[in-house]
């Protein structure tokens, strides 16, 4: 038995989950939010109950050491001793990082050299890992990372047809995202079907304020749908997903914008918020869709067009495919959306159970028994990997 700390740290937030390792049991779960602001937000969940504190948390040291201190003054750990490892969430691992590993000083430089992949992330989870480090000293940290699931990848598909000098001098191709929930996803998929994972294809659709799609082999992702950065792909919450690249030097003189303005605008203003007018949030835009506006009615279709594109690809370039996941907010939730695809889907032999999709529970499925791929909706479940991870990496007893 041990017991694990899950870790996502952004740059004002850490979000953490204690699980019992190997029964995958949580403990408590939370998060500290606006770290560095006047007023901070540490909320956290134990024995079936919910606290919200607002504590000064000045940097991430002292959100790590309030949440340890809390953990043993509400009786959720006798004694700091009993964690045994923390596994934590980065982002971007490059073509360096093949698997997780145990954190040591080399680690964490690359990570740091890596901060131009993700200049948002990488950084704020060095700061989280430091924070837990020097709050646990004797603790092993492993570092799990989003795109070594991808890593799997032929060159053919996470290659651009760009000037091949851009990827020997730059690192230019795709690394993809949310790798771990697509690893999640597609080994519980395999479960559920009851088929061996080395003979299960699946298309994992984690359809959430970022969304991205995977086409997954044998175990193996063999293409997935973001790219060098979580721009790529489909529409998303507030990114645009695939378009011209001229688009942007288009706007760029039409507005008198520069290049990374364009581009913060496809990160921020797009997608969803963009198109619909309303919000990036799906709940926003689907009773716009239900009093009839045609904007929002529009950005379910565009989005729902794009994913029943990559579905099709990925069909295609896997010889097939037994079962299509929905997984995160949007595709855990959107009954309609998932609908909409699952409509398009008719001429693979693609049938979903109305009933079964209206039916409000988590994990399951929903398509018809004579459906030729099986759908289903499967939580994803992130923290469990990266417990999981951390085990094997540090090789936790
Ligand atoms: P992320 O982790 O990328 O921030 P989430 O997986 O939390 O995103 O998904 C957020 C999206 O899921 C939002 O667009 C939100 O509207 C949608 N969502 C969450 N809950 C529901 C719900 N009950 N009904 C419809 N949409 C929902």
């Amino acid at each position: 038995m041990a017991k694990i700390m899950a870790v996502n740290a952004g740059s004002s937030s850490i979000k953490f989950q204690l699980l019992e390792m190997p029964e995958e049991t949580v403990i408590t779960s939370g998060v500290m939010e606006r770290i560095g602001l006047a007023e901070g937000i540490f909320t956290i969940k134990y024995n079936g109950k919910k606290e919200e504190t607002h504590p000064v948390l000045p940097t991430h040291a002292e959100g790590v050491a309030l949440l340890l201190e809390t953990l043993v003054s509400k009786g959720i750990v006798k004694s700091l001793d009993e964690i045994s490892g923390v596994g934590h969430r980065v982002v971007q691992g490059g073509e360096y990082f093949k698997d997780s590993a145990l954190v040591d000083d080399e680690v964490i430089a690359k990570i740091d050299e890596l901060k131009d992949l993700a200049p948002l992330h990488n950084p704020a989870h060095i700061i989280g890992i430091k924070a837990f480090q020097h709050a646990l000293p004797n603790v092993p940290q492993v570092v799990v990372f989003d795109t070594v699931f991808h890593q799997t990848m032929p060159e053919e598909a996470y290659m651009y047809a760009t000037p091949y000098e851009w990827y020997e001098k730059y690192g230019i191709r795709k690394y993809g995202a949310h790798g771990t929930s697509h690893k999640y996803v597609s080994q519980r998929a395999a479960q559920l079907i009851g088929k061996p994972l080395e003979e299960t294809k699946t298309i994992v659709c984690h359809l959430g304020n970022g969304a991205s799609i995977s086409a997954v082999k044998g175990g193996k992702c063999v293409d997935t749908s973001m790219g060098l950065t979580p721009l790529e792909g489909i529409p998303m919450g507030t990114r645009s997903g695939n378009l011209d690249p001229t688009v942007v030097s288009y706007i760029c003189e039409k507005e008198n914008k520069t290049a990374q303005e364009v581009v913060t605008i496809l990160n921020k203003k797009s997608g969803y918020l963009g198109m619909s007018g309303r919000s990036n949030d799906a709940r926003d835009v689907t009773q716009g869709m239900n009093e009839g506006d045609h904007r929002c009615k529009l950005t379910f279709d565009v989005q729902a067009k794009r994913i029943v594109d990559y579905i099709a690809a990925y069909y295609v370039y896997m010889g097939g495919c037994d079962v299509i996941a929905f997984t995160a907010g949007m595709g855990e939730n959107l009954k309609h959306l998932r609908l909409n695809i699952a409509n398009r889907l008719g001429v693979l032999g693609v049938k979903i159970d109305e009933k079964l999709n209206d039916t409000f529970s988590d994990e399951r499925l929903i398509s018809t028994p004579d459906s030729k791929i099986k759908l289903y909706i499967i939580p994803t479940n992130e923290e469990v990997m990266i417990a999981r991870d951390t085990v094997r990496v540090a090789n936790i007893k």
